[in-house]
């Protein structure tokens, strides 16, 4: 079978087909990419691709009709480009070579394997190809890392873990997201100091949507066996979730809680504080996705409004 070898004394870089049809586009950019022993690749790619430190051996498949393969091609050979020590590349034509596409049950193109783990199907984005070669498994969204020490926004959401990949996906179009940091302090002033673990905010309005917490039975075996059998539920497991709301950080600050200890808020969900807001299980009341999700959108809608015009202003005047 027809088979290339791409400056093989720098890289490890296989293609196992002719780069026919839909395949010139890629097979041009690899020969650029060559030419410079440069991939390119983004900011973010580099980051991730820095944190893979045991060796990868990618296997992609391809045909010449697909349309969707070049972008997938092209993201692996920027990660055997940037790391050629680390990182192998096979490039494989399915009608070229069945008897591999059958070992790997690869019947759809493009697909492609890592250490011989399936970690996509269809083309990626080039980080979220990156991210899946790292994770060694199929990602579907990529959160961008942000270095800043200080972000001023409008709004800052506190919490809010029920969006799931869709909404991710979709809310990154318009928003930053900044996982995995905990916000341990906010000062309100003219304008609202938000501290997490890592940085400052600087914004005009918060929602705390922190949400709230099961008790656990505190048995032997109970976080072993969580999800196997062991569950917790909010709406089966009312009582649990009994008095369990998050909000160490809502009594910190001066927001109000209602008797039951969940924040006190009207039906704008503002609480007491002007410019800090509320929603979801934090608030009390049905605690599921939909009702949460909703709060929220009612929350941000309040927000938008009483940014253009402050009821707090309105009643000082
Ligand atoms: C085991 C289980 C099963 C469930 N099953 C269902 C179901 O099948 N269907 C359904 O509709 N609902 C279900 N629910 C309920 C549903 O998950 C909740 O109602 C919903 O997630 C509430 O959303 P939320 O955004 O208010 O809070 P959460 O989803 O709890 O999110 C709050 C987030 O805020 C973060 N946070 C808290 N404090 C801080 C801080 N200081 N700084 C930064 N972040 C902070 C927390 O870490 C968390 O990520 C279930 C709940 C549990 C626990």
């Amino acid at each position: 079978m027809p088979t290339l070898l791409f400056d093989p004394e720098h890289f490890l870089i296989r293609w196992q087909g002719a780069p026919l049809g839909e395949e010139r586009r890629a097979f041009i950019e690899a020969l650029a990419m060559m030419g410079y022993r440069k991939s390119n690749a983004s900011d973010q790619s580099k980051k991730i691709l820095e944190r893979i430190q045991s060796k990868r051996e990618i296997k992609l498949f391809v045909s010449v009709t697909c349309p969707y393969c070049p972008q997938q091609v092209v993201n692996a050979l920027k990660a055997a480009i940037d790391k050629p020590d680390l990182i192998s590349l096979d490039i494989i034509d399915v009608q070229v070579n069945p008897e591999m596409a059958d070992k790997y049950a690869a019947h759809g193109v493009p697909m492609t394997f890592a250490n011989g783990t399936l970690i996509a199907q269809g083309a990626q984005t080039e980080e979220l190809f990156m991210l899946s070669l790292e994770r060694m498994e199929q990602q579907t969204f990529f959160i961008p890392e942000s270095n800043a020490d200080e972000v001023a926004a409008d709004l800052v959401i506190v919490g809010g873990k029920t969006l799931v990949d869709i909404l991710v996906t979709h809310a990154l179009q318009y928003v930053k997201i900044f996982p995995g940091e905990e916000v341990f302090n906010i000062q309100c002033k003219d304008i609202f100091v938000i501290q997490t673990t890592r940085r400052r905010f600087k914004a005009k309005a918060i929602l705390l949507a922190t949400g709230a917490a099961y008790k656990r039975l505190g048995i032997p075996g109970e976080v072993r066996l969580s999800g196997r059998g062991v569950s917790y539920c909010s709406t089966c497991d009312g009582p649990l979730f009994k008095g369990k709301p998050e909000v160490g950080l809502a009594k910190k600050i001066g927001v109000e809680l209602t008797l039951e200890g969940y924040i006190k808020h009207d039906l704008f969900h503002r609480t007491n504080i002007p410019g800090i807001y509320s929603a979801g299980d934090v608030e009390g009341g049905y605690k599921q996705i939909v009702t949460a999700a909703g709060q929220g959108s009612e929350a941000a809608l309040a927000i938008f409004e009483d940014l253009i015009n402050p009821y707090w202003k309105q009643k000082t005047a």
